[in-house]
C-alpha cells in the first residue's frame, strides 16, 4: 500500500474529549427493563405473579403479559423509543432483530403508542431467511418467536433510532427449536432437576435450585477502518487470506498486559460504557498476547443471561470500533502466523442459597458434594469429549485448534497437581497426606480449601479447573456460546442423574456410598485427566493410546454431533430432539462449506484483480529496466543478479496463475457433491490446501513485489498502526 496513505490512516487526528465523570454504579442497567424497574412500575401483585414464573412456580397469562408489555411500553417511550423488536440468537453466529413500532391506528385518523401482552409474549418474523437445518418445509415458512422473561428487556441505539430490544427464543410453527436459547434454557432445567435430585441423595435438602453460572473471556483484534476496507479478504471472510507476518510479531512479548494505547482505552471506555447502561458488568480489560489483540471480560452470571450478554458484547464491540474509525475483528484467526482469538468460558454451577458448588467447602459434607459434582464434570467431559469437541467446530476454530497456541482437538481435563493427588487417594482408598499443607482423611473427607493460588495453570489445557469452576478454553472468539454452554449442562446432567442413581443404589450411608462410587468411577475416567503439556507432540500419541478422540477438522469432528449416543443424550435430558438436533448438524455442516467456499471464491478474485495485475507490472518494470540498464551499460556489464529477481517474480508468477486455476476448478467440482458431508470433506482435503499453497506464492510476490505498488495493505501496517 502506498506509504503516504499509511501515514494519513496513521495520523487520523484523534483528541479525547474528556466527559463529565459519573460513577458506574449511578447509571448500572439504565437502558434494561430490570427487575427494580419493575418494582417500581408494577403493581405489587404483578410483580410478584411475574418473579413466581421466572422462578418457574407459574405461568404468565395474558393478564399478566399486558401490564407487563404496558410498563414496558411506557419505559421504553420515557427513554425515546419508537420501535420494539423480538431479540433473538438464530442458528447462525448473530442475532436477529425485527423492529416494529408502537404505532397503532385508532380510528378517525388517530395514533397512539401501544403495545399489547400478546405482543411482548410472541413475535412472527418471516422465518425462511433464517437456517432451519431442513426442519421447516418451504410452504411453511413461518417461525414464531417468545419471550424469554428470564433475561430482561433492553433498549438498544443505533444513530438515530432507538429501539425495545426483547430477548426471546425462535421456533418453528410445529414447535422445534430454531435457535441457540430454546436448547439452553432446556438445559438448565436439565441441570437444576438432576443436581437437585443428587443433593437429596447426599442428604442436602437446603438447596432449591441450581444453575449453570458463565464467565466468556471474549478475545477479538481491532484494526484501522482503512485498513480494513483495502482488504477484500477481511470484509468478506472476516480472516486474511494471503499476507506475510510481520517481522516483529509477538516475540517480544511486549503486548500482553502492556500499557494501553490512547485511541484503544478510549474505545474501551466507550465500550463499557455502552455495557453498564445494558447492565453488562465488564470487568477486566487488557492487550492479549498478539499486537492489536485485545481481550474483555464481564463478571460471571446466570448461564442464560451471561449468554445473551456475551452475544450483546460482541455487538456493541462491533458497534463501538465503527463509530472510531476502528473494525473489531471477531474471527478466530485473522492474520496466520500471528495468534489467534478465543473465548474461554468460565463454568461453574450454583445454588439458590448463592454456594458454588465447585468451590470446596469447610464442613466433610460440602466436601462429598463438592467431590461428587467435581467428578461428576469429569465423568460427562470423559463420555462425550467427541460432543464437546463438535459444539466448538467451525471452519474458522479449525484454524487455532491444535495449531500450538490454543488447545489441541484432543478434549483432556487439568486438575492440578492437588486435586490430582486426592483424587488418587479416593481411588486407592489411602487416605494419606495430600499436600504438604493438608490432610485429606476419606472418612471424614477434609479437604483442603483450593485458593487460586494453588490451582497450578495450565494453558495448553482444553478444559481447566482453575480453583473453583471450570475454564472450557476451546470455544471460538466469534462463537455463540450457547450451544457449547448446552452441550456442557447436558452432559453434566447426565452425569449427575446417574451417580444420584448409583450412589443411592449403594447403600445407606450416602457420603459412605458416594465415596465407593467415585472410587469406582475415578478408575474408569482418569483417562480424560492430563496435566501435561497438550501443546507436544508425545500427548497426541498418549491420548491415543487412551482412546481419547482427536478430530482436527470440523467436517472430522460434526458427525459426533449426531451419533446414536448423542441423539440418545440429548433427547433424554429433552434438550433437542432427533429431529433438532440433526437440522443444527446440517446447518452446520452446510453453513462450514459456504464459508469456505466464499474464502476460495475471495482468494481467487484477490489473485486475478489485485495480486496478479501488480506482480505482472512490477515485472514489466523490472524486464524494461534491465533492458534499458543493458542498453546504457553494454554487453560486457552482468546483469544475472538483477535478471535473477526477474526470473524469480516470473516463476512465482506461474505459479500462482496455475494454482488458481486449480483452486476454480476444484471449487466448481465441490458445488457437484450433492451429499453436504462429502462435500465438506471435499473442501477440507482438496480446497483448503490449494488455498494454502496458493499463498505461499502470493507471500512470496509480496516480498518481492515494490511496496509502493502492492495492492493493499500489509500486516505490519494493519497490526502496529493504530
Ligand atoms: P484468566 O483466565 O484470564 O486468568 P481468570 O481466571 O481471573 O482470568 O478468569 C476469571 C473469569 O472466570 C472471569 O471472567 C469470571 O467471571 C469467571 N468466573 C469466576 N467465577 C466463576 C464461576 N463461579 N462461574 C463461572 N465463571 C466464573
Ligand atoms: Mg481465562
Amino acid at each position: 500500500m502506498p506509504k503516504q496513505e499509511v501515514y494519513i490512516a496513521a495520523e487520523r487526528s484523534f483528541t479525547y474529549q474528556p466527559e463529565s465523570y459519573r460513577p458506574v454504579s449511578s447509571f448500572f442497567g439504565e437502558n434494561t427493563f430490570s427487575a427494580k424497574v419493575m418494582r417500581e412500575r408494577l403493581p405489587r401483585e404483578a410483580y410478584e405473579a411475574y418473579l413466581e414464573a421466572i422462578d418457574r412456580k407459574r405461568k404468565i397469562d395474558l393478564e399478566l403479559a399486558n401490564i407487563v408489555a404496558n410498563a414496558m411500553k411506557d419505559w421504553a417511550l420515557e427513554k425515546g423509543a419508537t420501535h420494539y423488536s423480538h431479540w433473538f440468537q438464530p442458528m447462525t453466529s448473530l442475532t436477529a432483530e425485527k423492529h416494529d413500532s408502537f404505532l397503532e391506528a385508532i380510528g378517525n385518523g388517530d395514533y397512539i403508542e401501544r403495545f399489547s401482552g400478546k405482543q411482548l409474549v410472541q413475535g412472527e418474523p418471516d422465518a425462511s431467511s433464517f437456517p432451519s437445518g431442513g426442519i421447516r418445509s418451504t410452504f411453511e415458512a413461518r417461525g414464531y418467536t417468545v419471550w424469554d422473561p428470564s433475561s430482561p428487556a433492553f433498549i438498544v441505539k443505533g444513530g438515530k433510532g432507538i429501539t425495545l430490544c426483547i430477548p426471546s427464543i425462535f421456533l418453528s410453527y410445529t414447535g422445534d427449536a430454531l435457535d441457540h436459547k430454546t436448547p439452553l434454557l432446556r438445559s438448565i432445567n436439565a441441570i437444576n432437576d438432576n443436581a437437585l435430585k443428587l443433593m437429596r441423595v447426599l442428604g442436602n435438602k437446603r438447596s432449591r435450585r441450581v444453575f449453570a453460572t458463565l464467565g466468556p473471556e471474549q478475545e477479538y483484534f481491532l484494526i484501522d477502518k482503512e485498513f480494513y476496507y483495502r482488504r477484500p479478504d477481511l470484509v468478506m471472510t472476516g480472516r486474511t487470506l494471503v499476507g506475510m507476518p510481520p517481522s516483529r510479531g509477538q516475540q517480544l512479548e511486549d503486548h500482553y498486559f502492556g500499557s494501553i494505547k490512547e485511541r484503544i482505552l478510549t474505545f474501551m471506555h466507550e465500550v463499557e460504557e455502552e455495557l453498564y447502561l445494558l447492565g453488562i458488568p465488564a470487568k477486566t480489560r487488557h492487550n492479549e498476547v498478539a499486537p492489536s489483540q485485545f481481550e474483555i471480560a464481564p463478571l460471571f452470571e446466570e448461564a442464560n443471561l451471561a449468554t445473551d450478554h456475551n452475544a450483546l458484547i460482541m455487538e456493541v464491540l462491533r458497534k463501538i470500533a465503527n463509530r472510531n474509525g476502528l473494525v473489531a475483528l471477531l474471527h478466530e484467526k485473522p492474520f496466520a502466523g500471528i495468534n489467534g482469538s478465543g473465548k474461554h468460558v468460565n463454568w461453574s454451577l450454583s445454588d439458590d442459597l448463592g454456594n458454588n458448588l465447585l468451590n470446596p467447602g469447610n464442613t466433610p459434607h460440602d466436601n462429598v458434594q463438592f467431590l461428587v459434582f467435581l467428578i461428576a464434570t469429569i465423568r460427562a467431559v470423559y463420555k462425550h469429549a467427541d460432543i464437546l469437541r463438535a459444539a466448538v467446530a467451525s471452519s474458522a476454530n479449525d484454524h487455532r485448534l491444535g495449531a500450538n497456541e490454543a488447545p489441541p482437538a484432543i478434549i483432556s481435563v487439568f486438575l492440578g497437581e492437588q486435586l490430582s493427588k486426592i483424587l488418587a487417594n479416593i481411588e486407592n482408598g489411602a487416605a494419606t497426606e495430600a499436600t504438604n499443607t493438608a490432610i485429606i482423611d476419606l472418612g471424614i473427607s477434609r479437604i483442603p480449601i483450593l485458593s487460586r493460588d494453588n490451582t497450578d495453570r495450565n494453558r495448553t489445557s482444553p478444559f481447566a479447573f482453575t480453583g473453583n469452576k471450570f475454564e472450557f478454553r476451546a470455544v471460538g472468539s466469534h462463537q455463540n456460546i450457547s450451544f457449547p454452554a448446552t452441550v456442557l449442562n447436558t452432559i453434566v446432567a447426565e452425569s449427575l442423574d446417574y451417580l444420584a442413581n448409583t450412589i443411592s443404589r449403594h447403600g445407606t450411608n450416602a457420603k459412605q456410598a458416594a465415596i465407593d462410587v467415585l472410587r469406582e468411577e475415578i478408575k474408569e475416567i482418569k483417562p480424560i485427566l492430563f496435566n501435561g503439556d497438550n501443546y507436544s507432540p508425545q500427548w497426541e500419541q498418549e491420548a491415543a493410546r487412551r482412546g481419547l478422540p482427536n478430530k482436527k477438522s470440523t467436517p472430522a469432528s460434526l458427525p459426533d454431533m449426531i451419533t446414536d449416543k448423542a441423539v440418545k443424550l440429548f433427547s433424554s435430558y429433552k434438550v433437542l430432539s432427533e429431529i433438532e438436533l440433526k437440522s443444527r448438524y446440517h446447518v452446520r455442516i452446510e453453513r462450514y462449506c459456504k464459508k469456505l467456499d466464499i474464502e476460495a471464491m475471495t482468494l481467487y478474485e484477490m489473485v486475478s484483480n489485485q495480486i496478479l495485475p501488480a506482480a505482472l507490472q512490477f515485472q514489466s518494470d523490472i524486464a524494461s529496466s534491465i533492458e534499458e540498464t543493458g542498453d546504457v551499460l553494454g554487453d560486457s556489464f552482468d546483469l544475472t543478479p538483477q535478471k535473477e529477481i526477474l526470473k524469480e517474480i516470473a516463476v512465482e508468477i506461474n505459479s500462482t496463475i496455475k494454482l488458481k486455476k486449480a483452486l476454480l476448478e476444484k471449487r466448481n467440482q465441490a458445488l457437484n457433491i450433492a451429499d453436504e458431508t462429502k462435500r465438506a470433506e471435499y473442501y477440507y482435503n482438496e480446497i483448503r490446501p490449494t488455498m494454502e499453497e496458493l499463498r505461499e506464492h502470493c507471500d512470496k510476490l509480496e516480498l518481492l513485489v515494490d511496496e509502493e505498488i502492492w495492492p493493499m495493505p500489509r500486516f505490519w501496517e494493519i497490526l502496529f498502526i493504530s
